[in-house]
């Protein structure tokens, strides 16, 4: 036995043995008061946003992050290209979101992407068809915003909550498989949820941020690193335990470090809730275990490739394809001429990918590019490829979270404080935002009032 594995085994008995006196009552209880610390766990966009919002408001809060570096699913690339590349969240999605405006406070430029459907392109049944032509293609609005009429119409009914693929059979409509695969994918892409897995109810939580995509020209990572300034945050420190009662919380992290506060706000992914890795002392009650089940992690992933030179059309913004690859597009438009070319896949296709690894991975993703542009010979023009295969990633495990049918409302389960004590931030608690990063952040802002609002 190796003596990091022999000391890892003594921290974690240490922990348990801790966490069980103190939930007996065993351990003198700490005192209330203004001077207790504040747990923020995660620092992603909802736990920074959550520990600047109560610092700001002179609260004195400490941030456990488990990676060793902020930013969580927000994380840039600097070296593989001449500009930022974003492995993880790549767009502001919204002119009116907070995010939006933070970044241009923070004096950071915002460059217009994906705005123009002239620029988009679909490969289907084996064609290459730039709009607008694939306008005239019957239902190609499902591979947008076509499923919320549906599912208004069927909540309106009064009939129970379907997925999408049994929302489109319950209206007698059939695409042939090609359309199928391609309404899919988008579907996949965009919710991290295949057409089984995606409730039709879900959909309609989401509010609409309105048009207008952008990328922060300086890059994620930068905008966090800026909007962090000032937090005490606690990197490589890794979560494993949070005994809690009515009168505070005591969490311990991997290295046998104890951290004791009035409250504590949870921000990591669902995924990290769903598998267990950090134990809660007494359980979670059933109401909030029930969401955090019920709720879907869905994966989502990246690959990011260079090549000699540009093979694809030179205004080309966006690609949707009936391929594994899904959707495609050049993460250095408006930037730069650079020859990177981005696949972006969710769901069933994010989950054969992270299991093939990287070069599965790169080989299949070529193998659709040369379909796509009619084109050989590509591995041989390749420079470099990022495989951002997040559901591999053990801090997050996912891509980000999806509303199964039947669990409509859970994302406000999942928010909902506990004793007032712990609360509850992240992508997955925003039911209007879910899987985005103003969402997250707005998460993060609400948890801090529902903790401030305790301590005034
Ligand atoms: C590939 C990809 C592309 C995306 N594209 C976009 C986009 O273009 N636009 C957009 O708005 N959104 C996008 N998103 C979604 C967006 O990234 C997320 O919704 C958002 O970043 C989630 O923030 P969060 O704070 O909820 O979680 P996270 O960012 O995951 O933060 C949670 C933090 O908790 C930490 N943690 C985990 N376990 C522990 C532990 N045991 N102890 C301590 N800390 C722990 C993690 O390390 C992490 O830092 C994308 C996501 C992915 C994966």
């Amino acid at each position: 036995m190796r003596l990091d594995q022999l000391s890892r085994r003594h921290v974690l008995r240490f922990a348990s043995v801790g966490a069980a006196l103190f939930g007996m009552g065993l351990l003198p209880t700490p005192a209330h008061g203004q001077t207790r610390d504040i747990l923020v766990i995660g620092a992603g966009a909802a736990g920074l946003a959550a520990a600047q919002f109560l610092r700001n408001q002179r609260q004195n809060v400490i941030v456990l992050e488990a990676r060793d570096r902020i930013g969580g699913r927000a994380y840039t690339d600097y070296e593989f290209a001449s500009f930022p590349v974003e492995l993880g969240a790549e767009f502001i999605h919204g002119g009116n979101v907070s995010t939006y405006d933070l970044a241009r406070r923070q004096g950071l430029r915002l460059l217009p992407a994906m705005n123009n459907e002239r620029n988009y392109s679909i490969f289907l049944n084996g064609e290459l068809i730039a709009a607008p032509r694939w306008f005239l293609i019957p239902r190609i609005n499902l591979i947008d915003d076509g499923f919320f009429p549906l599912a208004e119409v069927r909540e309106g009914s009064g009939a129970a909550d379907i997925n999408l693929a049994g929302l489109l059979q319950s209206r007698g409509i059939v695409l042939d498989d090609g359309l199928y695969r391609l309404v899919d994918n988008a579907i996949q892409a965009e919710y991290a949820a295949t057409l089984d897995e995606q409730g039709a109810f879900g959909l309609l939580e989401f509010e609409d941020d309105g048009g207008g995509d952008h990328r922060i020209a300086e890059g994620y990572s930068r905008f966090f690193e800026l909007y962090a300034r000032g937090l005490d945050v606690r990197l490589s420190s890794v979560v494993e335990s949070i005994t809690w009662s009515s009168t505070g919380v005591r969490v311990v992290t991997q290295a046998g470090t104890q951290y004791e506060a009035d409250h504590a706000i949870i921000s990591v992914p669902l995924a990290i809730l769903q598998s267990g890795a950090i134990r809660f002392d007494p359980p979670l009650p059933p109401e909030k275990t029930a969401a955090v089940a019920g709720l879907g992690s869905g994966a989502v992933g990246k690959l990011i490739l260079s090549f000699d030179e540009p093979f694809w059309a030179d205004n080309l913004e966006l690609l949707y394809t009936d391929l594994p690859m899904q959707l495609g597009w050049t993460p250095g438009y408006g930037q730069d001429d650079s020859a990177v070319f981005t696949a972006y896949f969710g769901a069933a296709s994010a989950r054969g990918f992270s299991q093939m690894g990287v070069d599965g991975a790169v080989a299949a993703i070529l193998g659709d590019l040369e379909r796509v542009f009619g084109i050989s010979g590509l591995s041989g023009r390749l420079q470099d490829a990022r495989f951002a295969d997040w559901l591999a990633d053990p801090f997050s495990r996912m891509g980000y979270s999806y509303t199964p049918p039947g669990s409509a409302g859970l994302r406000d389960v999942l928010a909902a404080p506990l004793d007032n004590v712990l609360f509850w931030a992240g992508e997955a608690t925003n039911a209007a935002r879910p899987g985005l990063v103003h969402g997250a952040f707005d998460s993060g802002v609400r948890a801090a009032r529902e903790v401030l609002g305790l301590r005034r």
